[in-house]
C-alpha cells in the first residue's frame, strides 16, 4: 500500500497559477470518461522538495493517446503520439481556451501507464500496459518514481509506493530494484546529476550495484550517452560531477581513461571561470547565460576538453556530437589551438576588437571560449579581451542595409559583401557609434573605391 498524503495546498501554492487550473481541468476530464491520472516524475519530486518545475509528465491508466486528443477536441492545440510506446505530447494552443492563460505554445506530455522489459541489458526498452504502480516501479529512482493524483475526488493525493519522500528528507539516491543500473546504466550518469544538483548522495547500496555495473556503459550507444552527459555538464557542478563520475569508475567505459588528471581538472575550470565570466556579463543573446539550463551550449566544452588529448580524441568526439552545431565547435576549436597567425598576433600585443575580428569571425563563441581554456600562458587580460570581443560581436548594431545603399546610389554587386564586412570592422573598432556614422562611413568608403 503506498504512502499517501494531501499536496494540493503546496500545489496550489508553487505551481503556476494556470497551470494548477489546467491540472484540475485534466482531473475532471479524466473523471467524464473514468480513468485514473496523475502527474509523475520529476515535477512530483520537485513539488515534494519545494524546487521549482513546471514540466508537466501525465499519466493515465488507460489509453494515453486518446486522452490527449480529447484534451485537444475539447481546449484546442495538437497532439503528436507515438503509438508504439502509447505516450502523447499536447502542444496547448496559443490562445488557450482555459479562464487563464498558459504559457504559449506549453507542451504536456500525456502517457499511458506502462511496465517496461528489455530484450538484453541496455537495450531500448519494450512497452506494455500496466498499472500505476508497476509504472512507477520501472523509473529510475525512489525520489523519481512519485505521482500525484489529480481527478477531482482525489486532487492533490501523493502516492509513494517506494518512499521516496523520505530518501528525500534523508537526501538519498536509490535505486528501485538491484539490476537497474544492468538494465539501464545511463542512470548511473543521471544518479550523479541527482546528487550533485541536490546535495544528496546515493546510499551504500546503489552506490556498490553503480561501481559494479559501470563497465555496462560501454555498451550504450554515443548518442544516449551525449545527452545525458549533456544533461549533467550544463548544471551548476560539472566539475564535482566529472570527479564522482571517477570516483564510480565510469570514465573508463566513456573516454577509455579511467584517471581525470589534475591538469585536466584544471582546464575545466578555467572553462568553467569563462563561462561564469561570459554569463555574468549578462550578454543578451548568449546561450552560456543559462549556463544552469538544458539548453546551456557549455556542455560541449566540458565534453571536448575531457575528449580532446585522447588517442583517435577527434574521432570520437565527431560520434558523439549531437548536432551541427556541436561538429562544428568539435572541427574548429582544433583549427584554433593551431592558428599560428592568429596566435602570434595575439601574443605580440594586445589586439584591437577589429584584429580580433578578423581572425574570429568566423569561428563559433564556443570555438573561441574552449581555445581560450586550452591555451597555455594566456595572460588574463588578453582573455578578458577575447570575452569582450565576443560581447561586442553578438551586438554589433545594423545601421544600414542593401535597401540603403541602392538608395546611396550603389549598384548592388559583390562590393556589398566587402563593404558589409568591412563597416562591420569598423562598428567593432568603435568607430560607427549611429546611423549618420554609418552613412558618412559607406560616403567615404564609396568614394575611396
Ligand atoms: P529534470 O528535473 O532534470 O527534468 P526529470 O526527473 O524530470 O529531471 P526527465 O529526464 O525529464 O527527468 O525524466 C522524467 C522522469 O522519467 C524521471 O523523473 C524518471 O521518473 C523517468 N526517467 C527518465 N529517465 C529514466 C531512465 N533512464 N530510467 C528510468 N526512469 C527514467
Amino acid at each position: 500500500k503506498p504512502l499517501e498524503r494531501k499536496l494540493k495546498d503546496r500545489m496550489k501554492k508553487q505551481m503556476e497559477l494556470p497551470i494548477y487550473q489546467l491540472l484540475l481541468h485534466i482531473g475532471e476530464k479524466a473523471d467524464e470518461i473514468g480513468v485514473n491520472a496523475y502527474i509523475i516524475g520529476g515535477v512530483v519530486r520537485d513539488l515534494v522538495i519545494g524546487y521549482p518545475n513546471e514540466d508537466i509528465d501525465i499519466v493515465i491508466e488507460g489509453d494515453g493517446i486518446q486522452f490527449a486528443n480529447l484534451l485537444a477536441e475539447q481546449y484546442g492545440g495538437t497532439v503528436r503520439g507515438h503509438e508504439k510506446f502509447g505516450t502523447a505530447t499536447w502542444k496547448l494552443p496559443n490562445e488557450c481556451l482555459l479562464e487563464t492563460m498558459c504559457r504559449p505554445g506549453l507542451k504536456i506530455d500525456i502517457t499511458t501507464a506502462r511496465r517496461e522489459y528489455y530484450d538484453y541489458p541496455a537495450a531500448l526498452p519494450n512497452v506494455e500496459r500496466s498499472t500505476l504502480r508497476e509504472d512507477l516501479f520501472r523509473r529510475d529512482f525512489t525520489i523519481n518514481a512519485m505521482a500525484i493524483q489529480i481527478n477531482k475526488k482525489n486532487f492533490g493525493m501523493l502516492i509513494d509506493y517506494f518512499h521516496g519522500s523520505k530518501d528525500i528528507k534523508e537526501k538519498k539516491i536509490k535505486v528501485l530494484y538491484n539490476l537497474s543500473f544492468v538494465e539501464d546504466p545511463t542512470r548511473i550518469l543521471r544518479a550523479v546529476r541527482f546528487e550533485k544538483r541536490f546535495g544528496y548522495a546515493m546510499d551504500k547500496q546503489t552506490r556498490d550495484l553503480a561501481i559494479n555495473s559501470v563497465d555496462k556503459i560501454s555498451s550504450v550507444s554515443e548518442v544516449r550517452i551525449s545527452n545525458e552527459l549533456r544533461m549533467l555538464f550544463n548544471e551548476q557542478h560539472p566539475i564535482e560531477s566529472i570527479q564522482r563520475l571517477s570516483e564510480l569508475g565510469a570514465w573508463e567505459y566513456i573516454i577509455g581513461e579511467g584517471v581525470i588528471t589534475k591538469d585536466k581538472i584544471h582546464q575545466l575550470q578555467t572553462f568553467k571561470d569563462l563561462c561564469y565570466a561570459y554569463h555574468t556579463k549578462k550578454i543578451a543573446n548568449s546561450i552560456f547565460r543559462s549556463h544552469n539550463s538544458r539548453d546551456s551550449r557549455a556542455w560541449i566544452g566540458y565534453f571536448v576538453i575531457l575528449f580532446h588529448e585522447l588517442d583517435n580524441g577527434h574521432e570520437r568526439l565527431v560520434k558523439y556530437a549531437l548536432n551541427n552545431e556541436d561538429l562544428e565547435v568539435v572541427d574548429q576549436f582544433v583549427v584554433l589551438l593551431n592558428h599560428q597567425e592568429l596566435l602570434d598576433a595575439i601574443r605580440a600585443e594586445i589586439p584591437t576588437m577589429g584584429m580580433l575580428h578578423k581572425f574570429l569571425k568566423e569561428y563559433r563563441y564556443e570555438s573561441i571560449v574552449i581555445m581560450i581554456a586550452l591555451l597555455d600562458h594566456l595572460s588574463e587580460r588578453l582573455s578578458e579581451r577575447i570575452i569582450e570581443y565576443l560581447m561586442k560581436r553578438e551586438q554589433i548594431p545594423q545601421y544600414i542595409n542593401g535597401e540603403t545603399l541602392k538608395v546611396m546610389g550603389l549598384k548592388p554587386s559583390p562590393m556589398y559583401a566587402k563593404l558589409f564586412s568591412d563597416l562591420e570592422l569598423a562598428c567593432i573598432d568603435g568607430n560607427i557609434k549611429s546611423k549618420e556614422d554609418a552613412l558618412r562611413w559607406v560616403e567615404q568608403y564609396i568614394k575611396k573605391q
